[in-house]
Formats: structure tokens, sequence, C-alpha cells
């Protein structure tokens, strides 16, 4: 099997529930390696629930995540190695500076001090966060947090990325830079991202997966879902999704 062709996610048949609130139902999909896959829906649709679901953040109240093969019920630290995860509301660990908390999550993550070494200097520069290294992470801008958010996300160097809303409160020259990183990163990794601008879905991605009120209500190729206003038409169509 080419690396192309392996799957290095797979979501089978999830649901989750809130209570008795179905927040996620018989979700069903998997996504090759080297492959950016959009996952889009409005407000409330279940794709943070999702994600948390394939990052074993959460556990599905049925159904199954396999990552890179690995069942995430029985081998979740295994499985978790294989994946950066760019949660929504951006990087954790507010009183310590990229520089600290990179460390010591790299030291969590097993890495070597050269590994660590490495891994920082390159995150420091792909995320540019070299001007604010030493500064308190509490204390900086939407931007900037986001940007130590995804370094997080790639500084053990995963096979699948697991990006919830990228982009968002990046300013323009921030987002030119994030989106050819995750153009690079597709070449070689299998991503995974929610986003609510469309432009970027037409971009970035091979493929959009939709979801609405906790249902995948399609699963296409971004070119048989034609430019960009056939693709704002549809979603109009499948959701109540506004742009
Ligand atoms: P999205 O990311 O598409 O905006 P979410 O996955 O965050 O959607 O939420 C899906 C649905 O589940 C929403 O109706 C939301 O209010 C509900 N929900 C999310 N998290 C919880 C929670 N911890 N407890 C109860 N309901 C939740």
């Amino acid at each position: 099997m080419t690396p192309e062709h392996q799957t290095m996610i797979s979501a089978k048949d999830l649901s989750k529930y809130y209570g008795s609130f179905p927040a996620v139902r018989d979700v069903s999909f998997t996504v090759p390696q080297c492959q950016v896959c959009a996952f889009l829906g409005p407000n409330g649709a279940g794709k943070s629930t999702t994600m948390k679901l394939l990052t074993g953040f959460l556990a599905p109240t049925s159904g199954s995540v396999e990552i890179a093969g690995i069942d995430m019920a029985h081998g979740r630290l295994r499985a978790s190695e294989r994946i950066g995860y760019l949660p929504e509301n951006g990087p954790l660990y507010d009183e310590m500076t990229p520089r600290s908390a990179l460390n010591y999550l790299g030291c969590a993550r097993g890495l070597s001090l050269e590994q660590r070494k490495n891994r920082m200097n390159y995150v420091a520069q792909t995320c540019a966060l070299e001007e604010v290294w030493n500064k308190t992470i509490g204390k900086l801008s939407k931007g900037f947090r986001q940007r130590v958010g995804m370094a997080q996300a790639l500084l053990h160097d995963p096979d699948v990325l697991i990006l919830d809303e990228p982009t968002s409160g990046l300013d323009p020259n921030q987002l030119v830079g994030i989106r050819e990183l995750i153009i690079e990163l597709g070449q070689t990794k299998t991503v995974l991202l929610s986003t609510h601008v469309l432009q970027e879905v037409e971009n970035l991605c091979q493929r959009v997966i939709l979801i609405d009120d906790g249902q995948i209500v399609c699963d296409r190729p971004t070119k048989e879902m034609g430019d960009l206003p056939s693709l704002e038409n549809e979603f109009h169509k499948l959701t109540n999704f506004t742009v």
C-alpha cells in the first residue's frame, strides 16, 4: 500500500451524547495520508466534539476511532503520539512562556534534549514565535496564542494533525503564513481542519466533510464542489450555514 493510500484517521459509527443530547450521531469517515480535509458545519454542528473524540480527549458513547491503525479505546497513548491537536480554545499553560511550555511538553512527549532543541527551533521558526519566545503566553494576542497552539501540535512531528479553527484570530499576514504551512504539512501528513472560511477550503483542502446537527451531510472532493459561489450555495442548501 502506498503512503498516500494508508488510512490515518478512521471514525466508525461515532456517537456522543451529552446527557440525553446527541451532539454527534453515527459519524463515519476515513482520511488517508497526505490529505488536507476540511471539516465544516454551522456552530453547534458537532465539529469540536468529533475532533475531541478523534484525539481521545473524549470517549465516544458508541463507535470507534483508529489513528494510524491504532484503536483509540485500547491504545490511547500510542495513538496520541501520532496526533498533533490544536483545540478550539488555543494553548494551555497561560502562566508559562512559549519556550518553557514547549520544553515541558517535549519532555512529557519523551523527546531527548537534542530532539527538543531541534524541534523547538523548527516550531519557533515555522510558527514565527521568536519575538514572543520568552513572553508569558497569557499576555499574548489571540494570533500569537493560536501560533503557540500550532507549535504545540507540531512539536513531536506527528503524522496526523487535527486543527480546530487554526486560522481563527490571525491577521492577514499571519493567515498567509499559516495557510502556507498547512499546504506544506499536507505534503507528508494527514490534516483534518475545521474552519468557517470557505475560501480556505477551496485553497487548502482536497476534500470537504460537512456536518450538520451531529450528522455528516456531505463528503466530497473539493474540486467536485465547483467554484467558491457553488461551494457557498451547497452549504446554504445543506445547512443553515451563513458565510
Ligand atoms: P461545533 O464545534 O460544531 O460548534 P460542538 O461540538 O462544540 O459544535 O457542539 C455540538 C453540540 O453539543 C452543541 O449543541 C453544543 O451546545 C453541545 N455541547 C458541546 N459540548 C457540550 C458539553 N460539554 N455538554 C453539553 N453539551 C455540549
